[in-house]
């Protein structure tokens, strides 16, 4: 059985000091050798400078490429085509396209108010040079008119020049695969075009509910209620979402996932473990 690749998935710190700690915590997971690290972008350009900052520490650290985060909701093209001037000046060539969402207050959705147009303006403005990875969603975007409309919105975003696409997170696994035998019936084909699951490890209860409500993601009966069986029993839910997310992973791996894209929340724990107990990494962990 093929090992499927991993990355992970950083989001800016506000101070200089959560920049020391996101040094660490990749020179970490940069031992379990990685294909790639990326970073998250805010919408509308809310965390602009403190994503370039952490892209520019994190690409001086070693070799492993990193992948920005962009978003186009709100922005105009000349802005979009300055940042990605900039990362390819400075050897960027992976980049995450997103539409983002706006910050409250902000109106307007800019002069590319969809992934789509963004991913053809990427490829208007730099051609091949980046390897773009989109965002999909297996149990469908919130806002999505349907279900079929979400899949063909992937779809175009493969037909407009994105490589791969990185899925929200998920703890059913049939909602992945669904989602990928969908885009192989319609004519896509997912080993060109991959579908890299994206994983949430299960960290604490009351943020993994919030993020899961604000973004669509189901978190099935069973995990709510253990979770709130659980309570403040921090070590119980460490262990049990250890256990639920590992599962998770050993199905897709099963069924051939290409690769696993670990939302880190910028820790070490429980990302590393995963990746070693799931025998992901060729580095030896017993050295
Ligand atoms: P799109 O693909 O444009 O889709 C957005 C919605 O519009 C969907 O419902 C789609 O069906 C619908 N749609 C598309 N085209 C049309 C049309 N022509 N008419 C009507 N409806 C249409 N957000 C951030 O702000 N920063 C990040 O760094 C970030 N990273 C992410 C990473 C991953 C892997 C994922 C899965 C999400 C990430 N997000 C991030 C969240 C993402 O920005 C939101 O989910 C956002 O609401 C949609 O972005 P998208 O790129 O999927 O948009």
């Amino acid at each position: 059985m093929n090992k499927p690749n991993f990355s992970f998935e950083f989001f800016p710190t506000k101070t200089d000091d959560g920049v020391t700690k996101l040094s660490q915590t990749f020179d970490a997971l940069n031992e379990l050798s990685p294909a790639f690290f990326s970073v998250t972008y805010g919408a509308g350009g809310t965390t602009r400078e403190r994503t370039i900052g952490i892209v520019e520490t994190l690409q001086k650290r070693s070799n492993t490429p990193i992948a920005p985060h962009i978003s186009c909701i709100g922005d105009d093209k000349a802005v979009i085509a300055e940042l990605l001037d900039y990362y390819k000046s400075i050897g960027i060539n992976r980049i995450v396209a997103l539409r983002g969402d706006l910050p409250s207050g902000q109106v307007g959705m800019g002069e590319l108010p969809f992934a789509v147009d963004l991913v053809h303006f990427i490829r208007e403005h730099t051609g091949d040079h980046f390897h773009i990875e989109v965002a999909a969603y297996p149990e469908m975007h919130p806002q999505a008119r349907s279900f079929d409309a979400d899949i063909q919105n992937l779809i175009n975003k493969f037909n407009a020049g994105a490589n791969s696409a990185i899925t929200q997170f998920f703890y059913n696994a049939e909602s992945y695969l669904y989602l990928r035998d969908a885009l192989e019936k319609r004519g896509i084909d997912t080993s060109l075009n991959r579908l890299v699951a994206g994983i949430m490890p299960i960290i604490n209860s009351s943020n993994l509910i919030r993020f899961a409500d604000g973004c669509g993601a189901d978190i099935p009966r069973y995990i709510r209620r253990q979770l709130s069986d659980y309570g403040d029993d921090r070590k119980a839910i460490r262990e049990f979402g250890f256990e639920v997310v590992h599962r998770l992973c050993e199905i897709l791996i099963n069924e051939g996932v290409p690769a696993l894209h670990f939302y880190t929340m910028n820790r070490i724990e429980p990302n590393k473990r995963l990746v070693e107990s799931l025998g992901l990494t060729s580095i030896s962990t017993k050295a």
